[in-house]
């Protein structure tokens, strides 16, 4: 069988699952201008991209801004020079909290988590205030200036 699913996307908004052979209209408003998303081979496949879609907004956002963070954080890892000033930099960024701090604890578990045995987290706080981007909050956490 070579039948094509398809993820459709209503002008409503809604996303829906149809055979590509007999596209119907939308079950939520009726309209037919929905625009074909993806294409599956399956009804198996095209229904889990159905769930997907439907979870509730905010957490699929969610799903995907952190699926986008690991790209990105990936990205930037693997194009910096290793153990260089900008590959430690962006280590330090991941080591910030929500609250725009900075704590020893989470960059010298980035840094391990990194491979990196040097310099180590306490270098690179020290450092970091030496070139005036780090001010101490307490003797745990660091703010960036
Ligand atoms: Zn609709």
């Amino acid at each position: 069988m070579d039948e094509v699913w398809i993820l459709v996307k209503c002008i409503c908004g809604n996303l829906f699952g149809s055979r590509k052979a007999s596209f119907s209209s939308c079950p939520r408003c009726g309209s037919s201008k929905g625009k074909t998303q993806r294409e599956f081979q399956s009804p198996k496949s095209l229904a889990e991209a159905v769930a997907a879609s439907n979870l509730p907004l905010q957490i699929s956002q969610e799903v995907e801004s952190r699926i986008a963070a690991e790209q990105s954080r990936r990205a930037v890892l693997g194009e910096k020079t290793r153990g260089g000033p900008e590959a430690i930099r962006s280590i330090m960024r991941l080591s910030t909290g929500s609250d725009g701090r900075l704590t020893i604890k989470k960059l010298s578990s980035e840094l391990e988590k990194e491979g990196y045995a040097e310099p180590s987290a306490e270098q690179v706080i020290g450092q970091a205030e030496m070139e005036g981007i780090l001010f101490m909050a307490d003797s745990e956490s660091w703010y960036w200036l």
